[in-house]
């Protein structure tokens, strides 16, 4: 199985960091290792208790772009695979990640989203130039709409970059077409220019706050999504497939920032939502390991907007943007982890349909929402039989985690009027998914429960070491304190000795004397 795919590019070095030492060594086009800095050069060997300075860390990714790479290069390998697989009806998500001024918006638009320049165009308008290529290459038989919505995640609300009146955009999960954001506003695209320009009016709503990072620095994510459809024009049949940029706000600590007041606030409520990507990357990646872990896609606006992309319905491509200098490797280290992480996320069936042919993706499609149809109708019902039982809230509480375990497609608190009385759902089929859902609860509580108990007995040990380390600082102690008292004594002595010495010497000199 496919994974997502993780790159890691690393931008020249910019005025402020001139002259400074690189962090990084390339092995290859895959492969690297980076020094940190002094600072948390001083944490580790503190850690570790020994003298070893040079700390190197290796890191491995689908491909690394170094310093001379070309914003091409980029598109080439992270985003012309996805935006090909949109034309063909199959969703896909480009994020990128990384600290301030590192490079994601330049990444993502380009100098300028209506720069020409070709070294200097971003994703955006390579995306936009490729889905109308593709499009115009079609014969009459298969007729295209792009739409395309534009929004920002800022302060926890979802505001639209094309309408700012809409500043509290609801995320809605349907049944056959996953997240969806209630009521934002789509663009019909009928060319590249127009796509730019209306690009160019959402980039300017932008909300922007000034850090002492970068002066430009986006306080927001900032989502843009372009929509496909796709219809065979003899066959009446409609598809369509969605490719979404997601340019993240920096990921750096709140101190290096120097962020006060309401910056400070952007910031915290920024780390708080990358926190919560963090933890559902971990939550996927030990969920292969437990089956069925609950994921927490609903602990922020974030992560619930990109559940389709990171829980399987879509191809995913991460790109961990960093600085290659040696005062900045701290946060690069940082961001390359959270890349090291998010590779072990192991792709769905429907991720890893692009190398089929377009028969076996319709058919996989087909097969697939079937599948997700029987799926939901059991759980309805399932849930239809809990509400005669049980109060309403509960009810939806179980609805949600039937959502999460993918039994459930749509929210809860609307699946109510899609229950239906259909009595040809098999009430064995009931049982069996009942009995897997509370197998797979009692075996995360379980999972739980030995994290705990393993914590536990960590903390046992080391309040052990704590205590022996005390008792040898004690004897320790004691040791200096004898030493101290026997090198008095033998001071006094030697003292002692010294004038016995000269009295002694003196006594024979007078004798020879008196005798001569
Ligand atoms: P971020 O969005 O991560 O905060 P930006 O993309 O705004 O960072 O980049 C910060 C600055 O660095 C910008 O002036 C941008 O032009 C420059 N920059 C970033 N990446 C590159 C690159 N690969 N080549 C040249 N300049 C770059
Ligand atoms: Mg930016």
């Amino acid at each position: 199985m496919a994974s997502i795919c993780v790159c890691a590019r690393f931008r020249p070095l910019n005025l402020r960091e001139d002259g400074e030492a690189i962090c990084i060594t390339r092995s290859d086009s895959q492969s690297f290792s980076i020094k940190v800095a002094e600072d948390l050069l001083c944490f580790i060997i503190l850690l570790r208790d020994n003298d070893e300075k040079d700390e190197q860390y290796m890191f491995s990714f689908d491909k690394v772009f170094y310093e001379d790479s070309e914003q091409a290069d980029v598109y080439e390998f992270l985003a012309r695979p996805i935006v090909r697989d949109a034309v063909n009806s199959i969703n896909g998500t480009i994020i990128t990640y990384g600290q301030t001024g590192a490079g994601k918006t330049f990444t993502m638009e380009g100098a300028n989203i209506l720069e020409a320049d070709n070294l200097k165009k971003g994703l955006l308008p390579r995306v936009v130039d490729e889905l109308f290529d593709a499009i115009n290459a079609c014969g009459e038989a298969t007729a295209y709409k792009i739409k395309l919505s534009m929004v920002e995640i800022y302060m926890e609300r979802v505001r639209d970059l094309f309408d700012l009146s809409k500043d509290n955009i609801q995320i809605k999960e349907h049944k056959s077409h996953g997240i969806l954001l209630s009521g934002v506003t789509e663009i019909p695209i009928l060319d590249g220019e127009e796509a730019l320009k209306v690009l160019c009016g959402g980039i300017a709503n932008r909300a922007v706050g000034e850090t002492q990072m970068n002066a430009g620095s986006s306080r927001s994510h900032c989502i843009y999504m372009f929509t496909i459809q796709k219809e065979v024009t003899n066959e009446k049949r409609v598809s369509s497939g969605k490719v979404v940029l997601v340019d993240l706000a920096g990921s750096e600590k709140v101190e290096k920032t120097g962020a006060e007041g309401k910056v400070l606030e952007e910031a915290k409520t920024i780390n708080k939502s990358l926190s919560a990507l963090g933890n559902v990357i971990s939550a996927l990646t030990s969920s292969q390991h437990a089956k069925s872990l609950h994921i927490p896609f609903r602990d922020s606006k974030l992560t619930r907007l990109l559940q389709d992309a990171l829980g399987g319905s879509s191809q995913t491509a991460l790109l961990c943007c960093c600085s290659p200098s040696l005062s900045n490797s701290s946060e690069s280290v940082s961001t390359l982890r959270f890349g090291a992480r998010a590779k072990h996320i192991k792709a769905s069936s429907s991720r890893v349909m692009n190398s089929n042919s377009k028969e076996d993706i319709d058919r996989k499609q087909q097969e697939i929402s079937a599948l997700n149809d029987v799926k939901q109708q059991i759980a309805e019902r399932i849930l239809k039989k809990l509400r005669e039982k049980l109060d309403g809230e509960t009810v939806n509480l179980i609805g949600e985690e039937f959502v999460m375990e993918g039994l459930l497609l749509s929210d809860p608190t609307t699946s109510g009027s899609m229950i239906t009385d259909d009595e040809e759902v098999n009430s064995s089929h009931e049982s069996v998914i009942t009995s897997q859902t509370i197998a797979s609860w009692k075996e995360a509580t379980q999972k739980l429960v030995n994290t705990i108990l393993e914590l536990r007995r960590e903390n046992m040990i080391m309040k052990e070491e704590c205590q022996v380390i005390k008792e040898e600082n004690k004897v320790m102690r004691q040791v200096r304190k004898r030493i101290k008292a026997k090198l008095a004594q033998t001071k006094t002595l030697y003292l002692v000795m010294g004038l016995g010495f000269g009295v002694l010497a003196s006594s024979c000199f007078s004798f020879v004397l008196l005798v001569s």
